[in-house]
């Protein structure tokens, strides 16, 4: 299945479903964009979206001395990792008008039944209910899991560390999952790195593990 960029999950789960297509059913409930899975290599249940890339189609945009371009790069191209891509390494190093914007992806999916697709989908969303804060205002899982355990996980490390009771301002850790910052109301930027600072304070302390981004600030800090 070729998609844009900006198709939601949800809608491309959906679509394919009805056409019998499946094998995403795991990123059911993550909120966002195809292209925004893709740049993160989103994933849920042992699975990621990286493993489904057959190719992409990117804008890369001009400089002084090259023209805007527009590629087309194998799964390969993307060395997808742990939550990460290449193009997520690469904005690191690079400013922000020099990002390269995908504009499709090319996937590969597996025959199956719609009604057996959507009930796994069903499934995955009734699991993740239980163990994440959806609906209300987050921006998913704050920091990377340190290791591949569960005892390794960003979220078990919080909860051992206290974190479930912390909060700055309308911003406070989530009760359901200690790895969710949840934003009550109001809570402005700066309430909530202060919250995240805390967060990473205690697992230092307790774990003397340093815990890292996996969300992106955005502008001067
Ligand atoms: C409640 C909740 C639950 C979540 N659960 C999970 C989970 O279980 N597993 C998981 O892996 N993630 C999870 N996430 C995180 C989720 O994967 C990301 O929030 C989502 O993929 C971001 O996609 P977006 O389209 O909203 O991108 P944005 O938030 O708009 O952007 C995120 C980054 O992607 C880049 N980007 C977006 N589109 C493109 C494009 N077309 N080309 C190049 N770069 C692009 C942006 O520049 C930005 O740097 C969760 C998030 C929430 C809020």
């Amino acid at each position: 299945m070729i998609v844009g960029s900006g198709v939601e999950i949800g809608r491309l789960l959906m679509d394919s479903a009805s056409r019998d297509f499946g094998g995403l059913e795991f990123l059911f409930g993550i909120p966002g964009t195809i292209g925004g899975a893709v740049y993160g290599n989103a994933g849920a249940f042992g699975h990621c979206v990286g493993d489904f890339i057959k190719s992409a189609t990117l804008l890369i945009p001009g400089d002084e001395n090259h023209e805007t371009r527009i590629v087309r790069h194998t799964a390969k191209w993307f060395e997808f990792g742990n939550r990460t891509s290449k193009l997520k390494e690469f904005v690191k190093l690079h400013s922000l008008a020099n990002r390269p914007v995908i504009l499709s992806v090319k996937l590969q999916l597996a025959q199956g039944r719609k009604d057996v697709i959507l009930r796994k989908m069903q499934e995955n969303l009734k699991t993740k209910k239980t163990s994440q804060p959806l609906g209300v205002k987050s921006a998913g899982c704050f920091f990377k899991n340190p290791g591949i355990s569960r005892e390794q996980s960003a979220g078990f490390l919080l909860d051992r560390s206290g974190a479930k009771r912390f909060q700055v301002g309308d911003a406070v850790v989530s009760k359901t999952h200690a790895n969710f910052v949840v934003n009550k109301n109001k809570a402005t930027a700066d309430d909530i790195r202060r919250l995240a600072g805390q967060m990473k304070d205690a697992v230092r302390a307790e774990f003397r593990t340093v815990l890292e981004e996996e969300v992106e600030y955005v502008g001067k800090w």
